[in-house]
């Protein structure tokens, strides 16, 4: 089959409907999309807030709850302990659906009548500060996290992680700072893109790596400094100064870190075990293209970021795991044959859903759990049921409305409440004038009562007289980065610091999240050519080997083919 070659309805630029989407689209009866890749993945994260919070009454308890939703958006809330019980029953706002208006105004009106959980908490222990958090035990300030314990400040994809604090992205790591796309790491500082490496800080792209510091791009190294071979002697008397000189002598540290980093080759993508993939940060998958965080058996999938666990078979989701299959334009999902959905959690054939759990056959549904053939919450006989949606079906081809996820007009989130602001940033200025809501930072009216540039360089010098000071953040709210403008010390966090041996932050939660999404390449893919020039490669002058890679053209990385790589470094 022959590719098509469209233009994006919100962009105006032309993107590419390959032939194996032909296909897919075919086999799933969805018409092709009119939005490029990069606009429909903007579309669905404009309906996934993860860390923009706020106080608001429970609309059942009344008890003051933290909310996703800011209390000027006209919806009913629960807290979601309450939401998850019979008390309240969503068929209550069931409706029939009106065959001479259009699909996504009175979808909605229904979504705007159902209650709400203030947020998305599951199986969690003293986790009250979490969002997206599932089995998450004595952990706060974290977002979209399972099974992990004893940690703060843990945000996008964490997974099994235990005393840790400040991570992006990471998995089965012990008592880990500032850590970034690592993975069984332990007593480790400052670490990005690491796995099985420990008592180490500042490392980037090491494997199997022990006591080493300021190294990039090491296998089974111990006792390794800026990548130069130290005796353990040696090295532990540099640590020791290290230690003593505090936050000074650490930046000075990063920045030669910094520069090493710039000097040593990278790999095009972090690909690894997988066949015939393209995209980053892509492991054990198969036949996966233009994807972002794939692993775990993923296969057959594209236009997906953050999937796991034997997804398989789909286009466009953010967030597909245990098994989901035969997915197109989905947030959030489990289960088999769900389209057009989002947070649909267990079951199988849901179409245009929302926050709809262990149910099968619903269409236009909202808050249901373990129901079936619904419409717009309503129960029909199985025969009604299987000549009615066809009909929507039919009604919303000719509005030009099947086949598009829910529209972010009508998303209850501002476009810098999402994830959208993490991976895309806009200014206010740019999101108005691109159609986007904006909410602007409530006043912030904490009673600061020390400068960030007044904390003690050395953690020795620390005393537990810090736990009562609010610290104001080093870019006091001038950065673009939804800067909280101060913060605290939990006792846990400064008890973490001493042990391993780390200065104190300087600036807030929210500053330190943005730093570690800057650190990362963007979801994009460029065509570039490998930039090896090694002459005992087997290739004459410059390799020629092409590919798909995040690094965009320009940028100052020197990134190899996977041949001159595993030459180079492995
Ligand atoms: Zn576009
Ligand atoms: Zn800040
Ligand atoms: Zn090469
Ligand atoms: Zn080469």
């Amino acid at each position: 089959m022959e590719s098509s070659i469209r233009n994006c309805r919100t962009c105006r630029k032309d993107f590419v409907v390959e032939s194996d989407d032909i296909s897919f689209y075919d086999k799933v009866s969805v018409p092709f999309p009119t939005l490029c890749p990069h606009c429909r993945l903007i579309r669905r994260m404009l309906w996934r807030n993860e860390r923009a919070w706020y106080k608001r009454p429970c609309a059942a308890t009344g008890k003051l709850v933290l909310s996703m939703y800011h209390s000027d958006i006209p919806i009913t809330v629960y807290d979601e302990s309450y939401w998850k019980t019979d008390a309240w029953d969503p068929f209550d706002y069931g409706r029939e659906y009106d065959f001479s208006r259009g699909f996504f105004e009175q979808f909605r009106e229904l979504w705007y009548e159902v209650p709400h959980p203030n947020l998305f908490q599951k199986s969690n222990v003293r986790s009250e500060y979490t969002n997206h958090t599932l089995d998450t035990k004595n952990c706060y300030l974290c977002a979209s996290a399972t099974k992990s314990e004893d940690s703060a400040y843990l945000f996008t994809v964490i997974r099994h992680m235990r005393t840790c604090f400040d991570g992006h992205q990471s998995s089965r790591c012990e008592m880990c700072y500032e850590i970034v796309d690592s993975h069984k790491c332990s007593r480790s500082a400052f670490i990005q893109d690491c796995e099985t490496c420990s008592d180490s800080m500042l490392l980037y792209n090491c494997r199997n790596c022990t006591n080493c510091f300021g190294c990039v791009g090491l296998r089974s190294a111990q006792y390794c400094i800026f990548n130069v071979r130290y005796s353990k002697e040696d090295y532990k008397a540099v640590m020791d100064e290290i230690y003593e000189g505090g936050r000074a002598s650490l930046e000075e540290a990063r920045e030669k870190f910094d520069e090493l980093k710039l000097s040593v080759p990278r790999k095009y993508a972090a690909i690894v075990n997988a066949h015939n993939v393209s995209g980053d940060q892509i492991m054990n998958a198969r036949n996966c293209r233009d994807c972002f965080l794939a692993d775990d058996n993923v296969e057959e999938c594209a236009y997906c970021y953050r999937v796991w666990n034997n997804a398989r078979d789909g286009r466009d989701a953010l967030i597909a795991w245990d098994g989901a299959e035969l997915f197109c334009d989905v947030l959030s999902v489990t289960g088999q044959r769900i389209f057009f959905s989002a947070y649909i959690w267990g079951g199988s054939d849901m179409e245009y859903s929302y926050e709809c759990f262990d149910c099968t056959n619903c269409f236009g549904c909202v808050g249901l759990r373990s129901k079936n053939y619904c419409i717009f919450n309503r129960p029909y006989e199985k025969e009604e049921y299987e000549v009615l949606v066809p009909r929507i079906r039919e009604t919303m081809r000719a509005r030009g409305e099947y086949g598009e996820f829910f529209p972010s007009e009508f998303s209850p989130f501002a476009y810098n409440e999402t994830i959208a602001q993490d991976y895309f940033p806009l200014k206010k200025e740019e999101a108005i004038a691109a159609g986007y809501a904006w909410r602007d930072r409530e006043p912030r009216t904490y009673s600061v009562t020390i400068a960030a540039s007044e904390l003690p360089d050395r953690i020795q010098d620390v005393s537990d007289s810090i736990l009562k000071e609010t610290i104001a953040c080093a870019h006091g709210g001038t950065c673009e980065d939804q800067c909280a403008t101060a913060f605290r010390i939990l006792p846990e966090e400064l008890q973490f610091y001493r042990s391993m041996k780390l200065p104190l932050p300087q600036l807030c939660p929210n500053c330190r999240h943005y730093a570690r999404v800057r650190m990362k390449t963007p979801l994009h893919l460029w065509h570039r050519d490998c930039m090896c020039e090694q002459g005992n490669h087997g290739h004459e002058g410059r390799c020629s080997v092409g590919f798909e890679t995040a690094y965009a053209p320009g940028r100052p990385e020197i990134v190899y083919c996977e041949q001159c790589y595993q030459k180079e470094i492995v």
